[in-house]
């Protein structure tokens, strides 16, 4: 690439445009990504939608954060999405449609006319934008832009559901009823032996082929592997059971995991752009972090952390059956209640007094927590996750084991992997009751405890060692620096 000015040519300074997927999860990975790229002198573009730019606007200590590198500019997309808050996961289609609506055209009008370079003082070189905007693939390919797609959902269920759909739907595996969920998958290479129906994505289970997120996952399927690379948040001892496969598919994978220590890692190497008063976290809610001082009082390992993430939700059914399976392990539980996240009618009356007395005694609920900080902490000594791909993998870099019950999306497939391929804990999905619970937390943190905690420390040591100087994930950031440079020149 070239830009031509007065006859002459000008060799292109490295200028990517990343465009992640309106959501929490993705946003805040793809800024991880910003500041590790910026922070190797490539300018970068950060291309919001309006309604997930909102609320991150309003977290001034990271949007002066960003604003402080000359090389890093937001910009906005309208997306027609009205909300003021961030949108729960029920509402995922919703979004993606408004996106495709509303975004699409108004992004291929960008990129066509040149309209956000002509903003910036140098032209997009490559885009980097999630794998699930197929259209920002085809508008790449369009416009002659090279592309490195990323995707923040689990490699595990990137390969098995994602890539490999249009495989698991030749084969019969999907579309399939709600029932017999515990048939084989044995059309998936790698994974023969451990996926059964139930522990593909959720999408999956489905009977209908014309579903809308079947149909965008299929187009993901066929466009992401015409970009030139793709961007995974994992490393490569923890997936090398299914990364020798997707290489067949996408040769060139950069796997730059665990990307919240890599980007912790390479920011605190760099002692001016951090104090001590600086949050690493992207989060659009406020953290309280007095359940920092509340771990503080407890030993080594004896606390349950619950918490399901920033998109799913629980009936006042489940919250009491969780609630009461913790409450009855009798393990002292930091629990986030992530306003909203509880469906349908509820509020104290419902909730038996004895269960808020032992809560009291024993328990500590908070809206939002510093996880983070949480996982790193010595007290906590389980979590109780929805299997979040980054609630997983922070886990994994912590050393905690794991009670899964997943909600969507990859959940189901995490959970799958931690229980069975890396043994890191217990997957409870697709059930819902006390005695399940509470014989969960007693197993992960009582009779099976060593054995959990032995595996985690392995899998802790790997992913350290990923990121240190000359570790896979270090050294595949570098590559991707390098590849971006090489595009663009
Ligand atoms: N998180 C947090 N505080 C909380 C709960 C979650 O900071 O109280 C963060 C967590 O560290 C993770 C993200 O929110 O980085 C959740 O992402 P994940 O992929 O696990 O789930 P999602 O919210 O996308 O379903």
């Amino acid at each position: 690439l070239n830009h031509q000015v007065n006859n002459a040519k000008i060799p292109l300074q490295p200028h990517v445009l990343i465009f992640p997927l309106p959501f929490q999860g993705p946003v805040n990975c793809a800024l991880k990504l910003a500041e590790l790229l910026c922070l190797s002198g490539i300018h970068v573009t950060f291309l919001n939608t309006e309604h997930i730019h909102r609320p991150l606007l309003r977290h001034t200590q990271v949007v002066s954060r960003f604003n402080s590198y000359p090389n890093f500019r937001f910009e906005t997309i309208p997306d027609g999405v009205e909300h003021e808050k961030p949108v729960s996961g029920d509402r995922f289609m919703e979004v993606m449609e408004a996106v495709d609506t509303v975004s699409r055209p108004l992004f291929r009008e960008m990129m066509v006319s040149g309209s956000l370079s002509s903003r910036s003082d140098r032209p997009v070189t490559v885009m980097i934008p999630d794998a699930c905007f197929s259209f920002a693939v085809d508008i790449a390919l369009e416009t002659s832009t090279p592309v490195v797609v990323f995707d923040t959902v689990s490699p595990c269920c990137l390969w098995t559901s994602y890539l490999n759909l249009p495989t698991l739907i030749q084969a019969g595996d999907v579309p399939f009823k709600g029932d017999d969920l515990d048939v084989l998958i044995k059309s998936v290479p790698g994974t023969e032996h451990i996926m059964r129906r139930r522990d593909l994505g959720s999408f999956c289970r489905t009977d209908d082929l014309s579903d809308p997120v079947i149909q965008l996952i299929l187009k993901e399927a066929r466009t992401a592997p015409q970009a030139q690379g793709f961007i995974i948040n994992t490393f490569e001892d923890l997936d090398a059971l299914i990364l020798p496969h997707m290489k067949k598919l996408c040769p060139n994978i950069y796997p730059i995991g665990p990307l919240h220590s890599l980007h912790k890692a390479r920011l605190m190497a760099n002692t001016t752009l951090v104090s001590s008063e600086t949050t690493l976290s992207n989060s659009v809610w406020k953290e309280d972090r007095t359940c920092l001082s509340w771990l503080d009082k407890h030993p080594p390992k004896t606390v349950l952390y619950v918490s399901i993430g920033s998109l799913a939700t629980m009936t006042v059914n489940q919250l009491l059956e969780i609630w009461h399976g913790v409450v009855n392990s009798e393990k002292p539980f930091l629990w986030v209640r992530r306003p909203g996240s509880i469906t349908g009618e509820y509020d104290e009356s419902q909730i038996p007094v004895e269960l808020l007395e032992r809560t009291k005694e024993i328990g500590c609920i908070v809206d939002w927590a510093p996880q983070e900080d949480v996982l790193a902490h010595p007290a906590v000594g389980g979590f109780l996750t929805h299997s979040g791909w980054n609630s997983t993998i922070e886990s994994i870099v912590e050393g905690v084991p794991m009670i899964c019950w997943p909600y969507f999306v990859d959940q189901q497939v995490n959970s799958r992997f931690v229980g069975e391929v890396w043994k890191l804990g217990i997957d409870m999905k697709d059930t819902c009751d006390r005695l399940i619970v509470e014989k969960a937390v007693k197993d992960v943190m009582g009779t099976r405890r060593d054995m959990f905690i032995q595996c985690a420390d392995g899998w802790a040591n790997l992913a350290k060692e990923s990121i240190a100087e000359m570790g896979s994930s270090s050294m595949s950031l570098s590559r991707l620096i390098d590849d971006i440079k090489v595009m663009s020149s």
